[in-house]
């Protein structure tokens, strides 16, 4: 039996071709994508494709087009073996975060991938990727089951966790990494599974999705000098439910009274607080008394939570219609393996 993927093309730099007028990168239809890559055809497997109309460059994306991508895999799960996701990189760690909790017990590869030059191009870097992403998608271990059972992303020579991911070049070919978690998979002249790190599921559910996001989220970075207005007007933002505090080093923040008192009538209206660091490595822990000022607040602790988790982990709970303090609670458990949780 040939392996069979499906490719949803949503857009991204991979797709785009130059307008010779005016020199900026448009996106392409995907017939154009395919024919500059005839090679795929040497892979014997049976592909077929979803396109977004029009394609998208990825900071348009939406949750309403997270929720199309979601929606293609969960109707086609029982067609195909393993599905691979053409998006641009500059969203990507989104997107791959948000499917991550959209896509509840999956079982198959998702693999998102996408390239900095486009795939027309004479040094493209989708030619490979692409390619490579669908050999991921279509690789079983040893009883057959496919060897991603997640929803990762595929970039030059690693495969990285989705919800552990970030962009961290605007340039390089190795434009993404994971910070706080191994990557999945090393490419070279194999592809190079790390079974330790790939996730392993134990029960036998379904896969379960869930297609409803609440926007009503917001992100409040720290710096030195924030003055009390500044704070206070975007704690007070009309209609936020939960707010992501991107705070210094190990969690920690002003000790100043009014910092404090700012943030606990935030909390005790009822807006949920996480707590997530600026440092791309490591983790919130209270070992500062700024970090358990916050803590002794009620600021939700996001561990080694990345910010592109930490956000859409938050459109999830609330678009689950949860209460506060349940969204709260389900922040610091370990949904889709975003999060490292000491003991
Ligand atoms: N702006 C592009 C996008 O994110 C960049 C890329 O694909 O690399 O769609």
């Amino acid at each position: 039996m040939k392996p069979r993927i499906l490719i949803i093309y949503t857009g991204g730099t991979i797709g785009m071709i130059e307008d010779l007028g005016t020199r900026t990168l448009k996106p392409f239809d995907f017939s154009h994508l395919m024919e500059n890559v005839p090679k795929v055809k040497m892979l014997n497997y049976d592909i077929d494709n979803i396109q977004f109309q029009p394609p998208l460059d990825s900071s348009d994306m939406h949750t309403t087009h997270w929720k199309d991508i979601a929606r293609s895999i969960a109707e086609n799960y029982d067609r195909y073996d393993g599905f691979v996701v053409l998006h641009g990189t500059d969203t990507m760690a989104y997107t791959a975060s948000a499917l991550s909790f959209m896509l509840e017990n999956l079982r198959k590869p998702v693999i998102i991938t996408g390239s900095q030059l486009p795939i027309g191009e004479v040094r493209t870097d989708g030619e490979e990727n692409l390619i490579t992403a669908l050999q991921i998608a279509a690789a079983t271990d040893r009883f057959g089951l496919p060897m991603v059972r997640e929803v990762a992303i595929l970039f030059e020579n690693y495969l990285w966790r989705g919800n552990r991911s970030t962009k961290r070049s605007a340039n390089n070919f190795n434009a993404f990494k994971s910070y706080n978690y191994p990557a999945l998979a090393s490419i070279g002249l194999g592809i190079h599974f790390d079974t330790e790190a790939l996730k392993r599921h134990h029960t036998g559910d379904s896969l379960s999705p869930h297609y409803e996001l609440d926007t009503a989220v917001g992100a409040i970075d720290l710096f030195p000098g924030i003055s009390p207005t500044t704070l206070r007007h975007q704690l007070s933002c009309p209609s936020v439910k939960g707010i992501v505090l991107r705070t210094f080093g190990a969690g920690n923040a002003p000790t100043a009274q009014w910092f404090a008192d700012a943030l606990r009538e935030t909390i005790e209206r009822g807006v949920v607080v996480l707590n997530v660091t600026q440092c791309g490595n490591g983790s919130v822990h209270s070992r500062y008394m700024g970090a358990d000022m916050l803590s002794g607040l009620g600021v939700v602790c996001g561990h080694d939570i990345t910010f592109e988790a930490a956000i859409t982990k938050m459109m999830y709970l609330f678009g689950l219609g949860l209460e506060p303090g349940e969204v709260a609670r389900r922040l610091e458990l370990d949904l889709a393996g975003e999060m490292t949780l000491e003991n």
